[in-house]
């Protein structure tokens, strides 16, 4: 293979790795951009799903799902004065939601997961490892299996039965590993390192936000290629924060939108890396739960030259929202509400004003 992998750091070149020699994450030399004006939205062929936009994308399909292409919706569905949660409160979000709780594995780690698994068979992988006790787990698990691929997935020793059911399920190795989050990350690195599986993560793997970044494609398709002012959406390691950058960067790069949007991150209160002095543990909002994100500089970048910024939500705020989406005909997981709960948290501080044109990602369908 060509050296398809450069280190943003060192500037070291390879043809498949999951890190650098130096420790730092890689990204793809090259990431393609489309000549041309944008096509009419009403006639792009979407039988591809994510590979609709195979222009922008450095990984070709050899494994799909179907994935992409998930509903934009206005988040009140009826008239104002109709639109009522039980508690008698309008929801009041005002936003439109991208349904991403309807991707073929439960949440918007599809996108990452198939162009992931299609570099994997790409390079040649026969087994793949990652670590996660939820949704990427779950998807890397799942393309692993559609592709006939073995593959192994560290998950914490607490992590509940209903949690890797849809795992084990897939025929995956589920491997418990004792401690922290970080340790199950640490446990799966050894296991890389020592043996010859495909690190599949999400965390690190560049081919993982190369899919995430399809959600922009849509979204600006969806709105006959204008970019929403602001997006808000939940921020642990950041795969689809960046992928939100990435994918509106290149659209306005290749002349398809203006601007990319404000991008405004929800971070779970005690594990926000990007926001000062948030302290008690949001427990509700697991997906998010990490202290050492893996791209924290191109994180930082992003909110930069976004104009954007990060608000850590805690576990009251987290459930009340999560209760409302559900009353209003959202069934996501709690980890998806901490978004329209942040939306709410920016109103309130002025960073956004009412009648600013967002889009809020549901992350993840509910679980059993
Ligand atoms: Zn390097």
């Amino acid at each position: 293979m060509p050296p398809e992998l450069q280190c943003a750091a060192c500037g070291t070149r390879y043809a498949d790795r999951w890190r650098c020699a130096c420790g730092q994450p890689l990204d793809f030399v090259d990431r393609p951009l489309p000549e041309g004006s944008p096509p009419i939205p009403t006639t792009l062929d979407t039988r591809e799903g994510l590979w609709t936009f195979d222009e922008f994308l450095p990984i070709e399909r050899r494994v799909t799902l179907g994935a992409g292409w998930t509903p934009l919706v206005d988040s009140e569905g009826l008239s104002p004065s109709k639109s009522r949660t039980e508690s008698g409160d309008a929801p009041d979000w005002n936003c439109a939601f991208k349904l991403e709780s309807v991707s073929p594995t439960g949440s918007f780690k599809d996108r990452g997961a198939a162009l992931t698994v299609s570099r994997a068979l790409a390079c040649g992988a026969e087994r793949l490892v990652e670590d996660s006790s939820g949704n990427a787990g779950t998807a890397i698990a799942t393309y692993a299996a559609r592709a006939g691929l073995e593959s192994e997935i560290y998950v914490p020793a607490d992590a509940t039965a209903a949690k890797l059911h849809a795992i084990e399920r897939t025929g995956a190795d589920v491997v418990r590993v004792q401690g922290s989050r970080e340790d199950v990350t640490e446990a799966a690195i050894d296991a890389v390192e020592t043996g010859a599986d495909w690190y599949a993560s999400h965390a690190w793997r560049p081919s993982f936000d190369a899919g995430t970044s399809t959600i922009a494609f849509e979204i600006a398709a969806q709105r006959d290629w204008h970019a929403p002012e602001a997006v808000v959406c939940p921020l642990g390691h950041g795969t689809l924060f960046l992928g939100l950058y990435r994918g509106f960067r290149a659209l306005a790069d290749a002349g398809w939108i203006d601007d990319p949007p404000q991008l405004l991150a929800a971070q779970a209160a005690g594990y926000a890396p990007f926001v000062e002095g948030s302290d008690d543990e949001n427990d509700r909002a697991d997906g998010i739960h990490i202290r050492e994100p893996v791209r924290a500089d191109e994180v930082q970048k992003a909110i930069a030259e976004t104009d954007g910024d990060a608000i850590a939500i805690d576990a009251t705020a987290t459930d009340r929202e999560h209760e409302r989406l559900h009353e209003a005909g959202f069934p996501v997981e709690p980890t998806s509400a901490v978004a329209p709960a942040a939306l709410r948290e920016y109103r309130e501080r002025g960073v956004l004003a009412d009648d600013v044109d967002v889009v809020v990602p549901l992350t993840g369908r509910a679980k059993n």
